[in-house]
């Protein structure tokens, strides 16, 4: 089919350009969806920065790429593997975490297993209130983080940059007590964390399914660059995306509710009012109350785990109302979930009338003419008062018999 007559790319050191190209290699080329309208490449340049997440309250980077140095909360270490972070990590640490009373750190720090961990190199601490500050203040030879290039101050991180300094200050204002923001912000958001390889070919798949969308102003002629790169990777396997219902009857849809993707909607803006769920929205950008119709989405959740959850089996275009609907869950398509062989159904009289397939972690139950359940609770949060109802309800059962 249309895979025989792909364009061949240079491959040189990972290049991407196509073969023969003139000038220097680049293993990144965005002249692979150049033929796009400029809105549509703005919106693939910020599927691959960060989304700001408690923005400056938690000294997050604003406005970034994903490949770069991250944040890591001290209490998230266990669950992550450091070695995905090859643009740079730093630890953060509240001082309760770090100190045992005043001046003096926690055993473990000093001598125990966590005295890798050293404030002013791997690790910052962060004050958050003006009660933590008095309480366990910063050590009298620290300074506030900043950034330095050559000895001196700059505002800006780069290649030559480097961070110094030990704590920073992000403390809210408190009756009398003005709010202090002091020290440069330290790093992304981990789980957003992708690395440049990654980040790009999240861009490529983007790119393509932006093609997908219906009623898209562009030809997949145009994008014999793109495919050929989808291609290499073995991103260009339609039955995937059809699989994980990010492609219906090879349209771009939303993997949550499966209606296809209109061009528009892309762009189209909607009121965060119109919804009040959407506080909770896995990609809402703090301090802001637009968001398109359609964004990015991910199928498995941004989480603090051991692996990169941006990737581009996992990134795709969906509904901002059902990205919010879904909140920290895994969206399973409807394919995975026939596989999954866990049908449900009514109990009548007649027989039981079965209407759906569950996922067997019970968060999620689908029609096969496009219906949806989410699980919003889950069973036994207060064992007690379950149980106190469980009681009374079987009295009440045995009244009856
Ligand atoms: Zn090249
Ligand atoms: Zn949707």
């Amino acid at each position: 089919m249309s895979l025989k007559n792909l364009p061949k790319l240079c491959g040189e050191n990972g290049c991407r350009l196509m073969a023969k190209h003139k000038g220097k290699h680049d293993a990144y080329p965005t002249s692979a969806w150049s033929f796009m309208r400029d809105k549509d490449k703005k919106k693939l340049n910020k599927a691959g920065l960060a989304t700001p997440r408690g923005g400056n309250k938690g000294a997050y980077q604003n406005h970034v790429v994903r490949s770069n140095k991250v944040i890591i909360p001290y209490e998230s270490l266990p669950k992550l593997s450091l070695s995905n972070y090859v643009d740079g990590y730093v630890i953060r640490l509240y001082p309760e975490q770090y100190f045992d009373s005043v001046g003096k750190p926690k055993t473990s720090f000093v001598s125990g297993t966590d005295a890798w961990i050293a404030i002013g190199e791997n690790a910052f601490i962060l004050y958050r209130t003006h009660e933590v500050l008095e309480n366990l203040p910063p050590l009298p030879e620290w300074s506030i983080r900043t950034l330095e290039q050559d000895g001196k101050p700059v505002k800006k991180r780069g290649q030559e940059v480097k961070d110094v300094g030990h704590y920073v200050l992000r403390i809210s204002g408190l009756g009398n007590k003005k709010g202090i923001i002091k020290g440069a912000a330290q790093g992304v958001f981990a789980p957003e964390y992708a690395n440049r390889e990654i980040n790009y070919l999240c861009q490529c798949v983007l790119a393509w399914l932006i093609l997908r969308t219906a009623g898209s102003p562009y030809t997949t002629t145009q994008a014999k660059h793109l495919q050929a790169i989808l291609d290499r990777e073995g991103l260009l396997d339609e039955s995937n995306y059809e699989y994980k219902g990010l492609l219906r009857r090879g349209l771009c849809s939303c993997p949550l509710c499966l209606r296809f993707i209109d061009y528009n909607s892309l762009h189209d803006t909607i009121s965060y009012a119109e919804n009040s769920s959407s506080e909770n929205a896995a990609e809402q950008i703090e301090g802001s109350t637009r968001s398109t119709t359609v964004n990015l989405f991910h199928l498995e959740p941004l989480l603090y785990s051991d692996r990169i959850a941006h990737t581009p089996i996992n990134v795709a275009w969906g509904h901002h109302n059902c990205n919010a609907a879904l909140g920290q869950r895994r969206c399973r398509s409807l394919a995975e979930l026939i596989e999954l062989d866990l049908k449900v159904g009514i109990i009548t009289p007649e027989g039981i009338e079965t209407f759906g397939w569950i996922a067997d972690d019970y968060e999620m139950i689908r029609s096969p003419l496009g219906a949806v359940w989410i699980r919003i609770s889950q069973d036994g949060i207060e064992d007690s008062f379950f149980e106190a109802e469980e009681d009374s309800h079987l009295a009440d059962l045995s009244d009856e018999e």
